[in-house]
């Protein structure tokens, strides 16, 4: 049986705040938020009983969901979490800070493995035509070959890149579960533990999404070199779940569950996967990355694999659809009704020859989104941002493609719905940028850079695109600095720990 725990709830509220809404910011859509129900509970008193033990980050500038604060504090409490955010100090000072606060965001789907072969793949034989299958055969080699501890010394490092970048929090989709010959660890959640260590010793925050794996395609047999990401079924999926939910909340992590996508499991298997699910728990899986998947769920399913999953599975707003690429109109809406999120990862998807994600129909429906690193060919979500727009402008051919019905700023817009989008992927809900409550996490932009300091209004449309990495002066995680002047704080030993086990591999 599946055990009814409820995941860890840390980071501030699940439900969406009730009450008379605030009015929108026109290019965000979103309204200066009010601590959250779950942050009240948390932090009684935001203005004065709480005062003892708060401290002071002072800024040059805070961006907030109406735009920057400037000069901008930020009040953390001892645990660093935010107890509020105005523009003059009156307590201590942690420190002064020539430096812009932008919100971290979450990294939306990650694998952290196949960091390993970033850069590895971008040759062919002459007369060949390669894509995301012929790619998928080399990510196999690599994913038969690692072990526990490279798998942690990749994930190691890498997790504290992605906080270099601004990502403060990663969702790890999981599925590289079992020992190279598909036998089970002793313990079986061995891999998956050594992927929370991992994220601790970075000092990011980790929702681990384990994903159920059983086929190798649409009513096909799982092939050998699969051996490794296989359950037998999903009661055995679900006592793994069980042993991670006892361990994971030792961790900075929280936990979730998904499915590979539609072709790793049976009809009937994917209905009782997502029928019985812990209340509050995210759900992720990658759909639609690939037309020849489409096609096959069509020809043997029925039925496109969107419209199947949205026909069958009650889909809401705790389910992340990962790329979502080729769907039709009747889909997004189906998608946009549904509320849940799409994790778009555009240098993955460019890389791979994935195709568009629909924007411009997406958008008009006032579907959910953010942006996910993927294979990690991009670390930065800037880059990330920046590739998502350049696409739907070399599709339409137009500039500045998401300014309509009130947006004004495609930076402004992008953030927002990749802040909030990512948010959701983790299976929170706050509204401000900067919640009362939530761990004081954002990536600090350099006042001394020379277009930092001439820019006001358009600081963050020059962060996505005319990014320079001298721009960031450093990343703050839980009220600390994790990353400062490009160096993390466990900056030799990641390093030293990750060329040592790849070089081994
Ligand atoms: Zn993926």
């Amino acid at each position: 049986m599946w055990v009814s725990h409820e995941t860890r709830v840390a980071r501030g509220a699940h439900k969406q705040t009730g009450g008379a809404a605030p009015k929108p910011h026109p290019n965000t859509g979103v309204a200066l938020g009010q601590p959250s129900s779950f942050a009240k509970k948390l932090i009684p008193s935001a203005g004065l009983g709480y005062a003892l033990g708060m401290k002071d980050w002072v800024f040059d500038g805070v961006l907030t969901e109406n735009g920057w604060m400037s000069p901008g504090v930020v009040s953390v409490d001892e645990h660093g979490r935010i107890a509020g955010v105005q523009s003059t100090s009156q307590r201590e000072v942690i420190e002064r800070v020539a430096g812009f606060a932008i919100p971290g965001l979450v990294n939306g789907h990650s694998h952290a493995f196949q960091y390993a072969m970033a850069g590895l793949a971008e040759h062919a034989a002459g007369n060949t035509e390669d894509d995301f299958w012929s790619w998928r055969e080399s990510m196999y080699q690599l994913a038969l070959n690692v072990d526990v501890e490279q798998v942690k010394a990749i994930a190691g490092w890498l997790y504290g890149q992605m906080l270099r970048f601004g990502y403060t929090t990663v969702v790890e989709f999981h599925y590289l579960h079992h020992n190279k010959d598909g036998s089970h660890y002793e313990p079986q959640i061995k891999m998956a533990v050594a992927l929370c260590e991992a994220a601790r010793d970075a000092g990011i925050h980790l929702v681990l999404v384990p994903v159920y794996y059983r086929l190798g395609g649409f009513g096909a047999p799982a092939k050998d070199h699969q051996r490794r990401f296989l359950f037998q079924d999903v009661a055995a999926y679900r006592r793994f779940i069980d042993d991670l939910i006892a361990v994971v909340p030792q961790f900075d992590a929280e936990l979730g569950m998904g499915l590979h996508s539609l072709r790793a499991a049976g009809r009937r298997e994917v209905i009782d996967l997502f029928s019985h699910v812990p209340e509050r728990m995210v759900r992720h899986l990658h759909i639609s990355e690939q037309q020849s998947e489409v096609d096959d769920c069509l020809s043997m399913w029925g039925a496109r694999p969107v419209e199947w999953l949205v026909n069958n599975v009650d889909v809401g707003p705790w389910f992340s659809l990962v790329h979502a690429t080729h769907i039709q109109d009747h889909e997004v809406k189906a998608l946009c009704q549904s509320q849940a999120n799409v994790v778009i990862c555009p240098t993955t998807e460019a890389n791979l020859g994935d195709g568009f994600f629909p924007m411009h129909a997406y958008q008009k429906g006032g579907g959910h989104w953010c942006i996910g690193s993927d294979s990690h060919v991009g670390l930065n979500p800037a880059e990330e941002l920046r590739w998502l727009d350049y696409g739907q402008r070399l599709l339409q051919e137009k500039r500045n493609v998401f300014c309509r019905n009130g947006v004004t700023d495609s930076a402004s817009w992008m953030f927002t719905q990749a802040l909030m989008g990512g948010r959701r992927a983790t299976g929170h809900f706050d509204r401000s940028f900067f919640s009362v409550g939530l761990p004081f996490d954002a990536l600090i932009l350099d006042s001394g850079h020379p277009l930092m300091a001439t820019r006001d209004s358009s600081r963050l449309a020059t962060w996505v695109y005319a990014f320079d990495p001298q721009m960031l002066m450093g990343t703050v995680k839980s009220g600390q600095w994790w990353v400062r002047h490009g160096e993390h704080r466990h900056q030799s030993t990641l390093q030293a720990s990750f060329v040592d086990r790849v070089q081994s591999l």
